[in-house]
């Protein structure tokens, strides 16, 4: 982080005038440098981390969704806070905790952990790690327990985080995508709701288009005309938080394959 600290420091605005001279993060002078923005909270440096769940699970044998667990969890992501705070005091850089996205690398890092530690039921036994402090993706629980539980740990990811549900088709229960709103509204910070909207450009079928498995390897299928095209087709899946369309790897495809429904 200091690194990147040290390369940003000297930056003239005139880079991105869009940005630091018309307003977009502020309006600083032609050849000023941005070096003031770099301290006393105006802009923020993240700490990442990921794989909370896996954590928990391999210091306690608890689940992060268990009392237990959950205390643990949180110790770990207080400790954390403490030092991003005991930094910021030091240097006045605002360091600060980061609930890390690990688009695809997630699959390198389990690969990277497997080959360390071997396979740890529970632990590294999947070709992916869970995202931030979220609960694992093959966890039974519903959406209001789900965001009720990741509210109290997304308040110790300052530096960003977004929670999530998994949920089904709704355009036939629009109050229960009201309640689920109302309830994000009321306890979490930042939240979505993840849908699947793909679309098969062979047959035209709107819905989800499914992963399976071909030589050992998963791969989307449109579950109408058996369409395995990658180039024929839109998938939409939500990566870490935001929604890609782009396909993933192995690891992270996995873990779309494998995530329950909350709704
Ligand atoms: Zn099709």
């Amino acid at each position: 982080m200091r690194i990147r600290h040290e390369r940003l420091r000297g930056t003239p605005s005139d880079v991105a005038p869009i940005l630091w001279q018309y307003g977009a993060l502020a309006r600083l002078k032609k050849g000023e440098t941005i070096d003031k923005l770099l301290y006393g909270g105006y802009s923020t440096i993240s700490l990442g981390y990921a794989g909370l769940w896996e954590c928990v699970y391999y210091m306690t044998g608890k689940k992060l969704t268990e009392e237990e667990g959950k205390a643990f969890g949180l110790e770990v992501m207080q400790k954390l806070n403490d030092y991003t705070a005991k930094w910021k005091a030091a240097e006045d850089i605002d360091y600060s905790l980061y609930g890390t996205p690990l688009e695809s690398t997630t699959y390198k890092f389990a690969r990277c952990l497997q080959q360390r530690f071997g396979i740890i039921e529970g632990v590294t036994d999947k070709n992916y790690i869970t995202n931030s402090y979220h609960v694992h993706v093959t966890e039974p629980i519903d959406a209001f327990h789900k965001l009720a539980l990741e509210a109290d740990f997304q308040k110790l990811s300052p530096g960003g985080a977004i929670s999530y549900v998994e949920v089904p088709n709704m355009q036939d229960n629009i109050p229960a995508v009201l309640a689920v709103i109302r309830f994000i509204y009321d306890n979490i910070m930042y939240a979505e709701l993840n849908t699947k909207s793909d679309f098969c450009q062979v047959c035209g079928y709107e819905g989800e288009i499914k992963i399976v498995e071909e030589d050992g390897k998963l791969v989307w299928e449109c579950p109408l005309c058996h369409n395995r095209d990658q180039s024929k087709m839109n998938v939409a899946r939500r990566t870490c938080g935001y929604i890609g369309t782009h396909y993933w790897n192995q690891g992270r495809t996995q873990e779309i394959q494998e995530r329950i429904l909350h709704l």
